[in-house]
């Protein structure tokens, strides 16, 4: 067992969160991570509005009894959502978590902390965690430039981000981007984090709800598989190279994109169909760096068990009484 802010904070008996992924991370998946003693969060805007995430929320709580929380992505959409519906049923529901990502959640913090909400959030920079901290966030999930989806425009990995992080905030912080197994966890809380976020790796375990192909194509591919699309709009995306993106890439190499030039091939509806189809050539999908160690289709059980297994004979063997005292703490009794 690690103890650390995080598992305090959540609750929960091991520092790994999965963190918000679009379409995935539903009941099934983040009832799984919480049953492995992770903490997992539902993705809100997977579900076409409140009432959905509602019944999800529901229909996480027969699947688990353990803690599991919402997360709210505030980017650029097709699709405005209603956030503050979305936001209603959260409290309403007895969410006592939310991931809030994107932009500022400032503007809802308010309503969030009125409720009794601990709010993460996950940011790119060390000035946005920074600024979390300021408004009263409770922790942040800071992403590398390794990460999945929207890792931001400054391009600093999570070797630099973490510990720059950690040195800037008083605040809990959880480490994402490039994370994906026991060594990732011990570097995680080495470079300074309460605990790490996996994204990708947990779109390939047996409970994510998506086609047996898109998780054999996230074994498949490697560390160069991954292409950033969208930069010339500043809402860059990591995704799983295929030949959806290199027409993105194309148009965008054109000058002067417009979100409606690309989003008959961006379009999450479209990543939507593929998660469920299994043509992982059509439409885009966020994938990570870490795609290069992931080597099977775990559950998350088998997966969590040997994330705690491999860290804890890293820090036991490996290190052994040379500890650092951020991480003495975190290890338990011989
Ligand atoms: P969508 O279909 O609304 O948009 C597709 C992509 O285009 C998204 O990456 C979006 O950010 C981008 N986009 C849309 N309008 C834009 C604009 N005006 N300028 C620049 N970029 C624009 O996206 P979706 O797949 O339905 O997802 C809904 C929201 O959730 C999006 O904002 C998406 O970025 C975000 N998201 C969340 C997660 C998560 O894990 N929570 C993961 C990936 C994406």
């Amino acid at each position: 067992m690690l103890k650390t802010r995080i598992t305090e904070m959540f609750g929960v008996e091991r520092p790994i969160v999965q963190g918000g992924l679009m379409w995935i991370a539903r009941a099934e998946l983040t009832s799984a991570v919480a049953n492995a003693g992770g903490m997992g969060f539902m993705t809100a805007l997977s579900f076409p509005d409140a009432e959905a995430l509602r019944g999800e929320i529901r229909k996480c709580r027969e699947m688990t009894d353990k803690p599991f929380g919402i997360n709210l992505t505030f980017l650029p959409t097709l699709r405005p959502p209603d956030y503050p519906a979305y936001i209603r049923v959260c409290i309403e529901e007895g969410i006592r978590f939310i991931e809030t990502a994107g932009r500022n959640p400032e503007p809802y913090l308010p309503q969030l902390k009125s409720a009794g909400i601990k709010v993460i959030h996950k940011c790119t920079s060390v000035r946005h965690a920074l600024k979390a901290e300021r408004i009263g966030c409770d922790a942040v999930s800071i992403d590398g430039f390794e990460a999945a989806g929207h890792p931001g425009e400054d391009d600093v990995t999570s070797l630099i981000l973490v510990p720059l992080t950690r040195d800037a905030l008083r605040i809990p912080i959880v480490a994402s981007g490039g994370f994906a197994d026991g060594r990732g966890l011990v570097a995680a809380l080495a470079l300074g984090a309460d605990g790490m976020n996996m994204g990708t790796r947990f779109v390939a375990v047996k409970e994510a709800p998506v086609h047996e192909n898109v998780k054999r194509a996230l074994v498949e591919h490697d560390e160069r598989d991954t292409r950033l699309i969208m930069r010339s709009l500043r809402n860059t995306e990591r995704v799983m190279h295929n030949p959806t993106v290199d027409t993105v890439l194309e148009i965008e190499s054109r000058g002067n994109t417009k979100i409606e030039d690309i989003a008959p091939y961006v379009s999450g509806l479209i990543g939507k169909g593929m998660l469920k189809d299994g043509d992982t050539q059509k439409g885009v999908l966020s994938a990570g760096q870490c795609m290069g160690l992931i080597r099977d289709i775990p559950t998350c059980k088998e997966l969590l068990d040997r994330i705690m297994a491999e860290a804890e004979a890293i820090i036991k063997g490996k290190f052994g009484r040379m500890l650092p005292n951020p991480l003495a703490i975190a290890v338990p009794a011989a």
